[in-house]
């Protein structure tokens, strides 16, 4: 009977203990979770859950009954803290220490805070169910509401505060939102989007601290302005949840690195979701390797992680993960999908409707090759466009496709 311990209970730790189960795996899968929560979906919670719209319930990732059924050993409210791949076996933060044949790695990432963040009421990271439960309990009409990071996080918390009528300031160092992610024009384009809903977007601006004594008072600049606040939320990235592997041996930078099959060296110990970092194919010629903070990329992950140690534990063939990354995300009327690498230093073409109505979308080429398609509320463009990236698509085919896709029907005879 072989024992396959997953660091991580939620979305690649739970797509991978499924695809163990299903895969034929019959004996123990351990799950060590950090958190005391069953596994739940992350994205409502800046979203329908933030705005009251969804319970508890329903942000579980599985009913308990499908969860049953896969007769999971779980380990919930406790850390892993340390790992011996040559002893083969994880310490745990109460102590215990758990022997595995086979190893998933789906620890996620860290929010990451401001160096002089003070722990008062009032100021919010929002990474957990948790978390979003204390916020959504701060957040009524006429709060006012600074965030801090016009990120994915700060720019979706700030559209679902603002339709729940409180008061929004975001503030962002850069000189416009989302520039890491999606490049400096198309970011503008979406702080446009908040600004026509009545967020009021400070780009190019920095944090001195964020006041008050036990209850958040305003956030101060470093110009000396001081923004009164009820709440603030600081929205500025994650760093990989590597902590606990310090020492143990695997490569560590800016996530677990891993080879093209998600193998972190060790023959049975596999990585998947926001922490692993591999060589993917399909990039190679733009990208080393990557790290991608995305649900579709963590989902599929664990699936491949499962697949893939099973190979190890029998013996057969492993396989690569390859694939064109994914991601939405929902502010205001605005539905945001990108498929693809749209990095910042990237060609931007425009090559339908206008970033100026909210509503386009746009390639995003580099030496002449297409690496992103993103659209804002233009879901029949970026979806078929899949096939573009997979191919190493060069930026005048792309365009070309684009022209004849988006090309008015030719007048009726
Ligand atoms: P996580 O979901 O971060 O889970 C990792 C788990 O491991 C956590 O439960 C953590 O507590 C646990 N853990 C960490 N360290 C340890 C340890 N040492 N021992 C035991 N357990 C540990 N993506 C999209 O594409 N679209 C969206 O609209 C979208 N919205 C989002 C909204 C929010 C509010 C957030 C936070 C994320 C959103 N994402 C979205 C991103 C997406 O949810 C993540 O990419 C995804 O959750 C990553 O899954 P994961 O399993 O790799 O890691
Ligand atoms: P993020 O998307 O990486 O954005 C962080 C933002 O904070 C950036 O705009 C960054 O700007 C800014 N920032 C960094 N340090 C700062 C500082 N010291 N002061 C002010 N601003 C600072 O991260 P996030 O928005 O916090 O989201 C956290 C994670 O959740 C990410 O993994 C994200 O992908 C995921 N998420 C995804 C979605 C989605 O896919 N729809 C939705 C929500 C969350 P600089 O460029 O200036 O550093």
């Amino acid at each position: 009977m072989q024992n396959i311990v997953i660091v991580g209970a939620s979305l690649a730790g739970t797509r991978a203990a499924e695809t163990l189960r299903s895969g034929g795996f019959t004996g123990t899968i351990t799950m060590v979770g950090a958190e005391t929560h069953m596994p739940y979906d992350r994205p409502p919670l800046s979203k329908n859950y933030l705005a009251g719209d969804w319970d508890e319930e329903r942000v579980a990732l599985r009913k308990p009954e499908v969860l049953e059924e896969l007769h999971l050993t779980w380990k919930l409210g406790v850390a892993a803290t340390s790992l011996d791949t040559t002893a083969q076996s994880v310490t745990l933060a109460d102590g215990a220490t758990i022997a595995y044949d086979g190893l998933i790695i789906a620890t996620g990432g860290d929010v990451r805070r401001l160096p002089n963040q003070p722990n008062i009421k009032g100021v919010h990271t929002l990474r957990t169910l948790d978390d979003a439960t204390a916020l959504r309990n701060e957040i009524t009409e006429g709060t006012r509401v600074v965030v801090i990071g016009a990120g994915f996080i700060g720019l979706e918390a700030a559209a679902t505060a603002k339709k729940r009528g409180a008061d929004i300031t975001v503030l962002e160092g850069l000189e416009a939102p989302l520039i890491r992610a999606i490049g400096a024009e198309m970011g503008a384009a979406i702080g446009a989007v908040h600004e026509r809903n009545g967020v009021n977007v400070r780009c190019g601006v920095q944090v001195a601290s964020i006041d008050g004594d036990a209850t958040v008072t305003g956030v101060t600049l470093t110009n000396g302005e001081t923004i009164p606040a009820d709440v603030v939320i600081v929205g500025i990235g994650v760093s990989p949840a590597t902590t606990w592997l310090e020492g143990s041996g695997l490569t560590l930078r800016d996530g677990v690195v891993c080879n093209a099959n998600l193998n972190a060296g060790p023959q049975t110990v596999f990585v998947a979701g926001d922490v692993l970092r591999w060589p993917n194919g399909l990039f190679a010629d733009v990208e080393a390797d990557m790290r991608v903070e995305h649900w579709t990329n963590a989902a599929e992950q664990g699936a491949v992680a499962a697949t893939n140690l099973l190979a190890a534990l029998n013996g057969t063939e492993q396989a690569p993960y390859e694939a064109v990354p994914f991601f939405w995300s929902d502010q205001f009327d605005a539905r945001i999908q990108c498929l693809g690498r749209p990095s910042s230093n990237a060609r931007v073409d425009v090559v339908a409707g206008n970033p100026a109505d909210g509503k386009w979308c746009s390639i995003y080429s580099v030496n002449d090759r297409l690496t992103a398609v993103l659209g804002v509320s233009q879901p029949k463009l970026v979806m078929p466009s899949r096939t573009l990236l997979s191919t190493h698509t060069l930026r005048e085919d792309a365009l070309a496709h684009f022209a004849r896709v988006t090309a008015p029907p030719p007048p009726a005879a």
